[in-house]
């Protein structure tokens, strides 16, 4: 990768547009970038100096993917930043998910905009010290589909690691698209060069997903970016029973709310009940989920969140899970793999000395 970038109607075994060889490798011959390759100045990318001098103010950069979109990545993203935030750190989350950008909306930063300054694009502040920068900022009608193709998503991604003004920050955190593609591969390029700490790994119990995963560990091999932990969302539904409405089927199988009634019924006969937390499988996780797989791909394996209605509000208006006792399900399971990330990448005496 070093060899700079690829074209897309490149022969196979391209050796790079920066390499040696360009233009002039046995694969080269009939490419259509020949003749460009062999007679472009080689060196370093330009945009790779530019990147690695804006990057050289980031103590740290965690990369955020998924193998599937819908499985909780940027919900993650979003919470993890906010909890290093509550401890004081500076924090910035940048949203390369260019096709679905939820960082604003789950940010509660909905309809801001980018300004710019003399040292660059601005981040949206949430707190003077959480800067968000999202594609959703540049975007004049939110419903509009983005559809650009791999150079157009690769050059945006290289502007917003360039051209942003982060100032100085403990933890950069990239909440990149599902998959491993084009911005995949742009950003760890991009990142490497500067020092990336690695990658969490976001996914839901059941095989579907993992499946996908599994090909995300090995980008992550390929590639050289170490796995700093898997996470395994959705695992399960768990609220409060008080939170829960109750149905009765009739015989013509209609619904019957009698939510009223049973709520009544447990107060009057066993009100320690409507204390308890409900707990339900709603994934199969019977092929023995995330911790399974981490075991067997021997990466580490971060923990679990459940499913928790109360989660899915708070990312919806754009709160933190942490600031009230709302995400009772939630918040606990969260708290936990963020201390245990902090451990693992030695960020938790910074933590300390932040007096968290
Ligand atoms: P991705 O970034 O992987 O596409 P999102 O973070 O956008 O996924 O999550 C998809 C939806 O699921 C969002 O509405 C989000 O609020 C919700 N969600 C994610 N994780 C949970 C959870 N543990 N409990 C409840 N809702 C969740």
């Amino acid at each position: 990768m070093e060899n700079g970038d690829v074209p897309e109607d490149a022969n196979e075994h391209c050796p790079g547009t920066l390499s040696e060889s360009a233009g002039k490798a046995d694969a080269c011959e009939g490419c259509p970038n020949q003749q460009a390759c062999a007679t472009a100045p080689k060196g370093p990318d330009p945009d790779l100096v530019a990147i690695a001098e804006r990057m050289a103010t980031v103590k740290h950069k965690i990369l955020v993917l998924s193998g599937k979109g819908g499985v909780g990545k940027s919900t993650f993203s979003a919470q993890l930043s906010f909890a290093l935030a509550a401890l004081d750190f500076q924090v910035g989350l940048l949203d390369i998910d260019i096709c679905g950008p939820s960082i604003p909306k789950m940010l509660g930063l909905e309809g801001q905009d980018i300004h710019q300054s003399n040292l660059g694009w601005s981040p949206v502040y949430v707190e003077s010290n959480l800067g968000v920068m999202s594609i959703g900022f540049m975007l004049p009608n939110p419903d509009e589909a983005v559809i650009w193709r791999g150079p157009r998503k690769n050059g945006l991604i290289k502007q917003f690691l360039k051209d942003v003004y982060w100032g100085e920050l403990d933890v950069l955190v990239v909440d990149a698209p599902p998959g491993t593609s084009d911005e995949h591969i742009s950003i760890v390029q991009c990142l490497q060069a500067t020092g990336l700490d690695g990658a969490i790994i976001v996914t839901t119990p059941q095989q579907v997903s993992l499946i996908d995963v599994r090909k995300e560990v090995s980008f992550c091999k390929k590639v050289g970016v170490p796995v700093l932990g898997v996470v395994e969302n959705m695992s399960g539904l768990a609220q409060p029973l008080s939170d829960f409405r109750f149905a009765k089927i009739t015989e013509t199988g209609e619904q019957n709310d009698v939510t009223e009634w049973a709520l009544q019924y447990m107060r009057d006969k066993a009100p320690e009940l409507l204390n308890l937390i409900a707990l339900s499988e709603v994934f199969d996780s019977s092929g023995g989920g995330a911790a399974k797989m981490c075991r067997e791909m021997g990466v580490p394996f971060l923990g679990k969140v459940p499913l928790d209605p109360q989660l899915c509000r708070a990312a919806e208006e754009g709160r933190s899970c942490f600031v009230d006792q709302r995400c009772t399900a939630s918040a606990p399971a969260l708290k936990s793999i963020i201390e245990k990330l902090l451990q693992n990448q030695g960020l938790s005496q910074m933590a300390k000395e932040n007096g968290a």
